[in-house]
């Protein structure tokens, strides 16, 4: 994770977690090297004992990152993004998250106004009584070969995301990290056959939503449309480790 200096006449990223209305935030630098190259980062956090949630707007910020410089290098090769609003072919897969994006997701709906928080609501009922319809969700736990097989199962149930609308993401600044994540340069007719030999993903400098998720693991991972079911039954989010520690850890497995 550490590397030679970054240079000191580029800024720093500075990404941000916390409010300081409601508790001191401490500040540190980071230099993370990204393809080879060191990058230097101002990462605020809250200082004292919290929940992953609350320090995943960094993360959040990081996976955009990684995407965006993904994004330049692939255009700059002459193989841009195909990605575009519009085309919500991915918003039908398997979307994993950690419990901390789940909490997160709840706190967006909860946000909502109404009439569209509860259509939303609805819409998450609607797909997890769908796939609970089929055995699914049981070859999720199941090693990896059958694991894979549930997500392109899952996607032939053409469940759409609860946020997509009119084939766009309704919730794009707090989309989870693995949505950040998922750039193709290929044709978006791969993406809507979910063709493992058609799809052209990029690969990031990093990984923030496996690092995520493996430093949350205490509750598991879950599909997308658990996140309010989650949000509902788990007991509350741990909060035994400081915002300086989430970050190291998080870091530490990118
Ligand atoms: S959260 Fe947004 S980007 Fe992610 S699957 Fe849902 S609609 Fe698509």
């Amino acid at each position: 994770m550490t590397a030679n200096p970054a240079d000191p006449t580029t800024p720093p990223v500075r990404l941000s977690a916390g409010d300081p209305d409601q508790g001191v935030l401490a500040t540190g630098k980071a230099t993370l090297v990204l393809g080879g190259e060191p990058v230097a980062f101002e990462l605020t956090v809250p200082a004292g004992p919290v929940a992953v949630e609350d320090v995943l707007p960094i993360f959040q910020g990081l996976s955009s990152l990684l995407a965006q410089r993904a994004a330049a290098k692939a255009a700059a090769a002459g193989r841009p993004v195909s990605c575009r609003a519009g085309c919500g072919a991915c918003c039908r897969q398997l979307v994993p998250i950690a419990p901390a994006e789940a909490r997160a997701l709840a706190r967006v709906v909860e946000a909502m106004p109404e009439p569209r928080q509860s259509e939303v609501r609805a819409r998450f009922d609607d797909a997890v009584a769908t796939v609970s319809a089929t055995d699914l969700f049981e070859g999720l736990t199941e090693p990896d070969e059958r694991r894979a097989n549930a997500g392109r199962d899952y996607f032939k149930l053409g469940v759409a995301c609860p946020f997509l609308v009119d084939e766009a993401c309704s919730i794009h600044p707090d989309r989870p990290l693995s949505c950040r994540e998922y750039l193709v340069i290929s044709s978006p007719d791969h993406c809507r056959a979910l063709s493992a030999e058609g799809i052209e993903k990029l690969n990031l400098e990093g990984d923030p939503s496996m690092a995520v998720l493996k430093a949350d693991l205490r509750d598991g991972w879950m599909p997308l449309i658990h996140a309010l079911i989650f949000d509902r039954s788990a007991p509350p989010s741990s909060r035994d480790r400081t915002g300086p520690e989430i970050l190291a850890d998080v870091m530490a497995r990118l």
